[in-house]
């Protein structure tokens, strides 16, 4: 009789996008003139930099005579795209990567998630409350969850409240943990950590053998000087950090896919008698066997945003969604909303004030027509807070701020 993994079968039904959707719905039914505006968008909305397209099209022309054709590719991604990556995105920084420490692949998303095929059964995994929900569900997929609580927590996971009492700064975990996701400018809360506020989680890792999992995906977003860009910046994290970046949300590669994840050979795991096991192999391992390589076209576009043009590109695009995140900072702060994010990330997180994160989001949706993410639905340090997205229209972000 052929088994299940009955994992899949612990996990919830995915509530928060199908809950929204559901009550948007039902109040457009009732209410067809409304002019509902989305805040609560998690996909960019401005189309790919003009150099991504030129170079796609380049590329599809290759892709159709004998002497340009490519087929498989290196797993890990070609090295015309892992060279930029190297000298643009870390040489900068001081950070030195090598471009067999670089892994291309098709989505933060996925690598976040099949990370976990290479770490133990038994390691404890610690996230920030609230969470991305891909790590722990993830976990939960290949066992590591426990029992679903009634808070929606898992009994087997280290949940770390990340609010405005501790300032948004996470404290270290109280319980020995060996495995924790790290994601900032963070999702959904829009803050990050500052150099100095990292540094004891790569110390804690560095004592405690454990292993960081950095996902950067909203670095293109930071502007304050003392946040650092990579995990990388902070002194010993090669060795007990992998760091993973995605195009998407720089450059607008949601529906393109192109991604990456650093493993630096030195960063290590043990066996169960202490043996010393390098993961940057392991990784490698993995890829090669479940994956086979991200397309040459694709890989072309992401190239050629590190142009001189394409730095420019995508800046634009950067500014015209930080230029969205201040509108909506001011204005809710002007309301005496207490506001969070924003500044080194598209998201804007805001107290509702007495009311708990639905309560508040049926108010927005019926008496403001705006649409929003209740903050309890990515954990329950999130109660009583709202996401508010800049990937809307600057023209509907202001609409919606007047609205409020
Ligand atoms: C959007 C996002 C990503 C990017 O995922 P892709 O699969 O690369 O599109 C990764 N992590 C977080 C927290 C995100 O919000």
């Amino acid at each position: 009789m052929i088994q299940i993994n009955e994992h899949f079968a612990e996990l919830p039904q995915s509530y928060l996008f199908t809950e929204i959707a559901r009550r948007v719905k039902k109040y457009q039914e009732k209410h067809p003139a409304a002019d509902i505006i989305k805040m609560g968008i998690g996909d960019v909305t401005l189309p790919l930099p003009k150099v991504c397209i030129e170079a796609m099209h380049k590329a599809v022309d290759e892709m159709a005579y004998k002497e340009t054709f490519r087929g498989y590719g290196p797993e890990q991604g070609y090295a015309f795209l892992q060279e930029k990556i190297r000298d643009f995105d870390f040489k900068p920084l001081g950070v030195n990567i090598e471009t067999d420490e670089i892994f291309v692949s098709d989505g933060a998303k996925s690598d976040t998630g099949n990370i976990v095929d290479i770490l133990g059964i038994d390691n404890k995994i610690a996230v920030t409350d609230p969470v991305y929900p891909v790590y722990v569900d993830t976990n939960v997929m290949s066992g590591r969850g426990g029992k679903l609580l009634e808070n929606g927590c898992w009994s087997n996971i280290v949940y770390l409240p990340t609010n405005s009492e501790n300032g948004f700064v996470p404290e270290l975990p109280k319980e020995e943990v060996s495995v924790i996701y790290l994601c900032f400018p963070n999702n959904p809360t829009g803050t990050a950590l500052t150099r100095e506020q990292l540094k004891p989680w790569v110390d804690y890792a560095l004592q405690h053998k454990a292993l960081i999992l950095f996902d950067a995906a909203y670095e293109a977003f930071i502007t304050e000087k003392d946040v650092p860009h990579s995990i990388y910046e902070i002194p010993g994290a090669e060795e007990v950090a992998i760091e993973f970046r995605s195009y998407s949300k720089t450059a607008g590669f949601t529906g393109t896919r192109c991604s990456y994840t650093v493993v630096p050979k030195s960063c290590k795991a043990y066996g169960k008698n202490g043996e010393v096991y390098y993961l940057n192999g392991f990784w490698k391992r993995r890829q090669c066997t479940k994956f086979n390589g991200t397309p040459y076209i694709i890989q072309r576009a992401a190239e050629a945003i590190y142009s001189a043009e394409g730095q420019q590109q995508v800046a634009d695009i950067i500014n015209y969604y930080h230029e969205n995140a201040g509108i909506i900072r001011a204005g809710l702060s002007q309301k005496g909303f207490e506001v969070f994010g924003g500044v080194n990330s598209p998201y804007i997180w805001f107290k509702t004030g007495e009311k708990d994160s639905w309560k508040f989001f049926d108010y927005l949706l019926e008496e403001k027509n705006i649409v929003t993410t209740p903050g309890v639905g990515f954990g329950p340090s999130g109660q009583g807070y709202i996401r508010m997205t800049a990937f809307n229209t600057n023209e509907r972000t202001l609409e919606a701020i007047e609205r409020i």
